[in-house]
């Protein structure tokens, strides 16, 4: 009887979190075959892309008929909306009426896609939320600030919802700038928040330098929950926004099309858990498309968002890369962990003179030397037929007097981490873009000639 009081308190759902993986397989194969057969009768785009591919929804009897199931990519949803009926077009599989949210996508390139949920899906929005929330140890006893601006971005509003759902207290932060946010943090002595890694660092040096406030000593926030950026699965960083806050820092992973698929619990196993009860996360090789079940090998997320009506989201590719961890999780989930978290985007990993690299691995570099600021920036160019990189960075004031020891350790642990040599640029403390929301610090100019 203890332990399944201990259980209970443990996770949002114990029964599916501790599912053995041949029932979650089953489970999901279920849940797969519902959601195809919804797809394939009520949207018309879902219907014409199968019917073209020779497929029909029972086509699909095992686990391993799933991969046949053909891919959505986020230009095809562009293609079909913006008409009827408007704005979202044919992949709309309930009537427009029962459309309860708007959101759109907040890519930093090309034309947003457009997101319609009913009152049911968003319901399952706030549920995905709770299970990440409560695995990063939210209660009844915590209260929230959400230091973000509430718009057309799903960002964090669903996190706002799972708070309430799971008791919290919840403190919308809004339109107040940063300054205010700080200030009503500590009057109201919150003990939980959700940010992008940018801001969180970005917050921690304005509360130092505007008001006088060390977050770690004078506020009484103890975990975070970030989301946005891959900087939460990224060792330095991490430590980085622990340090400046005396808080535990969580990643999560999710995307307006998808849902929230993936969060880190707080046994903190250096990657993130995929919610396997909800979501069907695939890893395939991103050249050859081949399965990849085994841990160790870097694959492109494939993702089925299983309960999701209003648009469907099966098999979408995401091109985000990840790969399968090794450990099970101490926490005693038997959701899969991704390790190290969503390692880079399918587009951003790319050969520079001839190396393989993701641009994760700069930030673990720049972010886990003491003396450079949090902001950096690396571009890539062509000179002639050679590859060209430049990582521009920042001392710290206090740390000028350093710069040349410092300068030796970048370049060292650059070389030794990444395999590549760089045109080092130290631009004056302050000068570099600073971000809000989704930072763009990785520059391939190669691509645009
Ligand atoms: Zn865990």
């Amino acid at each position: 009887m203890k332990a399944s009081l201990t259980q209970k308190d443990l996770y949002w759902n114990p029964v599916v979190e501790t599912l053995p993986p041949a029932k979650m397989r089953d489970l999901q194969l279920k849940k797969f075959k519902k959601i195809l057969e919804w797809a394939y009768e009520k949207s018309k785009f879902h219907r014409k892309l199968y019917q073209q591919a020779g497929l029909e929804p029972g086509d699909i009897k095992s686990y391993e008929d799933i991969v046949k199931v053909p891919k959505v990519e986020k230009s095809m949803m562009r293609e079909i909306q913006r008409k009827d009926p408007y704005p979202y077009g044919d992949a709309l599989c309930v009537p427009i009426e029962e459309v309860t949210e708007f959101r759109q996508t907040s890519g930093t390139t090309g034309v947003p896609v457009y997101q319609p949920d009913t009152w049911q899906d968003w319901e399952w929005w706030a549920e995905a939320w709770a299970y990440l929330l409560y695995a990063q140890g939210y209660r009844k006893t915590d209260r929230v600030f959400l230091p973000f601006g509430y718009n057309i971005f799903v960002a964090f509003w669903a996190g706002h919802y799972a708070a309430e759902k799971i008791g919290c207290e919840v403190v919308p932060g809004g339109i107040l700038d940063t300054e205010a946010r700080i200030l009503k943090i500590q009057e109201l002595r919150a003990t939980a928040m959700m940010a992008t890694p940018t801001y969180v660092l970005g917050m921690a040096d304005t509360a130092k330098k505007k008001l006088g406030i060390d977050p770690a000593r004078d506020l009484t926030i103890r975990k975070i929950t970030c989301a946005g950026e891959p900087g939460a699965s990224i060792p330095s960083t991490k430590q980085r926004m622990e340090e400046a806050w005396g808080a535990k820092v969580y990643d999560h992973v999710g995307a307006t099309e998808i849902g929230a698929w993936g969060f880190e619990c707080t046994a903190q196993p250096g990657g993130l858990h995929v919610n396997e009860a909800l979501f069907l996360m695939q890893l395939e090789d991103i050249e050859t498309g081949e399965l990849i079940e085994e841990p160790g090998r870097k694959g492109k997320i494939i993702i089925t968002a299983l309960d999701r009506i209003a648009q469907p989201c099966i098999r979408f590719d995401s091109k985000d890369v990840a790969e399968w961890s090794k450990e099970p999780c101490p926490c005693g989930r038997t959701f899969r962990v991704i390790r190290g978290g969503v390692v880079g985007r399918a587009d951003d990993i790319t050969k520079i003179k001839g190396v393989l690299i993701a641009p994760s691995a700069i930030e673990e570099v720049v972010r886990s030397i003491k003396g450079l600021s949090n902001e950096y920036e690396a571009v890539v160019t062509k000179k002639g037929d050679l590859d060209d990189i430049t990582l521009k960075i920042e001392f710290l004031p206090e740390e000028e007097k350093n710069r040349e020891a410092i300068l030796a350790q970048l370049k060292d642990q650059l070389r030794l981490k990444t395999n590549l040599g760089y045109n080092i640029e130290v631009h004056p403390y302050n000068s570099l873009p600073r971000y809000e929301v989704k930072a763009k610090r990785f520059k391939d100019l190669r691509k645009h000639g």
